[in-house]
């Protein structure tokens, strides 16, 4: 009641100069006051005061709708008792202050009590003529103005009727206003009186949520549903505002529904100070759950590799960083992890499989590791694995050793079996407590673990970083190799091995680079020519100066002796293939039925128009086309027929484990019988003991090369060979 009471004097807004003027106005005199406070000591008239509270309460008896606000006969005598005190106190003043504050209270608790206006007005109007009756008699003047006191009163109350109706009806308005835009808005309202803790909040509000509505009640009410994680900043961001320290209340937090699920919501308002000082919060909060879950998505997406759902560099970054806080004492290691030869997967069988290669690649290098490890792809075929709480150091070797032995399994895509490997590099995160930059150790590591045979993991070791120094400086000498004639052709001599000794028919130049006074061998240099293309001149220069040396031969007489070239696939990738085909076999004048173009398997599967077109157009010119290291690749039968192919060559692996090896023997069996019955002329490579040269002749293989027979060999050694033997053989 109180705290009603200061809010109705706040809003009636009667200030010291508005009580006076209304007083002057009313002209109201210190002699009114005078007059009053001697009429209050007169007995008869306060005792004609009793009479009329008696009068009063009987009239209104009269009146049903009065009189059933009126109460039982107990509090009947008490309000005719506070009645005549207050007809006395009209006499008697004092009009100060606590008597307008009084008079303000009686007409809140008649407001309360349902007691209309005019009944309450009215008694006044019967109190007036009460005393006019008392003071004057009944005379015909003091009648007159009675009935005038009537009939004023009458306007009076019908003068408030209009006004106060006029106020209602604007308050509905906005009351209504309010309603629709609270009803059409998908923010839930809020109204918080802080000081006494109560809570009002809207329908949309607990609707939100998937609570019934609440209407008023407490802000534990609220708080209460608020994610414990988020409930110490709200509040502070509550007292922020109060503090003044933000110019509104704009939160963003969690909030629990009807289940046990929550929302994000946004929790907007501002703060206002009531008449006596206490808070007053107020605002909205919108269901801002599907915009988180888009931001968790896009964050999600930044951090993470779209084809595989690993962590992506980026995200690997924070893990690292993470793995590194971590309390020393357990060891950690970082696994850098690089497919052999995966571009040939993706250049031979096309994007779609190498991508599907890589999700199953993912998939099993993830069954490796330990929950608390994690594993990113760091782009390409590469990927990263972080294990960060190990027992020991040697921990991550078995860790790597288990993902070799994952990936050897034979992978199956769509009727297609793929065999695939990979190289690991590994590297501790810490050296002697300090970090390392384990992302550089491990890919060292891994170029190690690349140079030695690919298919296997290696560790990093501090020289490393040297011999990686190494590699740099031969890559850039490579560039010049060219220029500076730093590359010479080494031949193999390739035996028909179908008569009573090997006779030599052919030879295969081999390619080699003359650097710092040593001969680096293909395998060293090949895979970096082709990675920056330099490999289209270089290759172009080994085909000029391997028909040079084939039309020295013929010169010199061995006209039946023939010469392969290794060819790469970025070759046969260029549009003019056909023409500088054309210019080397006319400059050179070599004969171009004995050329031969070795090609690879997974060259073949490429199967573009473009390829085709340049083969057949060598077949075409008289040149014979070998496919290499067959075998290996992933090349299915039907390639072999719908190329022009002349030469078969079985890969040394084959060849290596026989006759001992009964499966070696088997494979290289069926495979000379594949060749010879598409047609095919069939060279074993790779022979290195007199009893592999006897099983391949028994099999009926047509030709061979090998160590046991001869080594790749320069030039000049080859002409005595060429010599002692007698030229090509007839
Ligand atoms: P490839 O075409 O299969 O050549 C045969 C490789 O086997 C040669 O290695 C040769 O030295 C080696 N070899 C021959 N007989 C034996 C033997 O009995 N035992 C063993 N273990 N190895 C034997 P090389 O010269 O190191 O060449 C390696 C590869 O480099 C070649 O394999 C070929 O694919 C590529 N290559 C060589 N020269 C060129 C070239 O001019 N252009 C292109 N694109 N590639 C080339
Ligand atoms: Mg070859
Ligand atoms: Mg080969």
């Amino acid at each position: 009641m109180e705290d009603q009471l200061t809010a109705v004097l706040q809003r009636v807004g009667l200030d010291l100069e508005r009580i006076l003027t209304r007083k002057r106005f009313l002209q109201w005199q210190a002699a009114d006051r005078e007059r009053l406070g001697r009429a209050a000591n007169d007995p008869a008239l306060t005792a004609g005061q009793a009479r009329f509270v008696e009068r009063l309460y009987d009239h209104l008896a009269e009146f049903a709708e009065a009189s059933a606000r009126l109460g039982p006969p107990a509090s009947l005598e008490r309000l005719k008792h506070s009645q005549l005190s207050y007809y006395q106190r009209l006499l008697s003043g004092p009009y100060d202050r606590d008597y307008v504050r009084d008079r303000l209270l009686v007409g809140l608790v008649h407001e309360r009590a349902g007691i209309d206006l005019e009944w309450y007005l009215g008694a006044y109007r019967l109190y007036l003529g009460h005393m006019l009756e008392q003071l004057f008699g009944e005379d015909e003047r003091s009648a007159l103005f009675g009935s005038l006191l009537k009939i004023v009163f009458f306007d009076m109350i019908l003068a408030i009727d209009t006004y106060v109706a006029a106020q209602r009806q604007a308050l509905e308005d906005s009351e209504a206003r309010l309603a629709r835009a609270l009803r059409g808005t998908e923010d839930g309202i809020w109204d918080w009186n802080v000081e006494y803790d109560r809570l009002y909040v809207s329908e949309r509000w607990t609707q939100m949520l998937g609570l019934a509505p609440l209407g008023s009640g407490h802000s534990r009410d609220w708080f209460e549903r608020v994610h414990p994680d988020d409930l110490p900043l709200l509040r502070d961001a509550i007292g922020r505002h109060l503090n003044g320290e933000s110019a509104s209340l704009a939160h963003e937090y969690r909030i629990r529904g009807g289940g046990d699920d929550y929302l994000w919501v946004l929790v907007r308002g501002v703060a206002e100070r009531d008449g006596h000082g206490g808070w007053h919060l107020a605002g909205s909060q919108t269901d801002i759950s599907a915009r988180k879950a888009a931001e968790a998505g896009l964050r999600h997406a930044a951090r993470h590799d779209a084809l595989t759902g690993l962590a992506n560099r980026l995200h690997l970054e924070e893990l690292l960083q993470a793995v590194r806080r971590r309390p020393r004492g357990r060891d950690s290691a970082l696994l850098f992890i690089d497919l052999d030869r995966f571009k040939l997967i993706n250049d031979s069988l096309g994007h779609n499989a190498g991508d599907q290669v890589l999700v199953i690649v993912a998939q099993r290098l993830a069954s490796c590791l330990r929950a608390g490890d994690h594993l990113a792809r760091f782009g390409g075929d590469e990927f990263v694995a972080l294990l960060g709480d190990l027992a020991c150091a040697a921990d991550a070797e078995r860790v790597a050793q288990r993902m070799l032995v994952a990936l050897r399994q034979p992978l199956q895509l769509g009727e297609r079996t793929l065999s695939v490997s990979a190289s690991i590099g590994i590297a501790p995160l810490m050296r002697d407590g300090q970090p390392l930059d384990a992302l550089q150790a491990a890919d060292l590591a891994l170029y190690r673990a690349k140079l030695a045979g690919k298919d296997q993991f290696a560790l990093y070791s501090d020289n490393l970083q040297v011999s990686a120094t190494r590699q740099l400086e031969l890559e850039s000498a490579l560039a010049q190799a060219l220029a500076r004639e730093e590359f010479v052709l080494h031949y193999q001599p390739v035996w028909a091995i179908d008569g009573a000794r090997p006779r030599l028919v052919g030879t295969e130049a081999l390619l080699r680079w003359r650097h710092d006074g040593e001969l680096v061998a293909p395998a060293e240099f090949i895979a970096a020519l082709e990675e920056s293309r330099e490999i289209v001149r270089v290759g172009e220069w080994v085909l000029r100066q391997a028909c040079q040396q084939l039309r020295r031969w013929q010169e010199q007489g061995h006209a039946a002796l023939h010469c392969a070239v290794n060819l790469s696939i970025r070759q046969l990738q260029q549009c003019d293939f056909c023409a500088m085909l054309n210019a080397v076999l006319e400059q050179t004048g070599a004969a171009p039925g004995s050329l031969v173009l070795e090609i690879t398997e997974t060259l073949l599967m490429q199967d573009s128009e473009l390829l085709q077109r340049n083969l057949r157009h060598a077949a075409e010119l008289g040149v014979r086309l070998a496919l290499d290291d067959f075998g290996t690749g992933y090349s299915s039968l039907g390639y072999l027929r719908r190329f022009p192919l002349h030469i078969l060559k079985v890969d040394r692996s084959f060849i290596a484990g026989a006759p001992r090896d009964a499966d070696a023997v088997l494979l290289s069996r069926a495979i000379i019988g594949l060749g010879q019955s598409l047609g095919l002329q069939v060279i074993a490579e790779g022979v290195e003991h007199a009893e592999q040269l006897q099983f391949l002749r028994e099999q009926g293989c047509d030709c061979a090369q090998g160590y046991f027979l001869a080594r790749p060999l320069p030039v000049e050694e080859l002409h005595e060979l060429l010599g002692a033997r007698g030229g090509s053989g007839h």
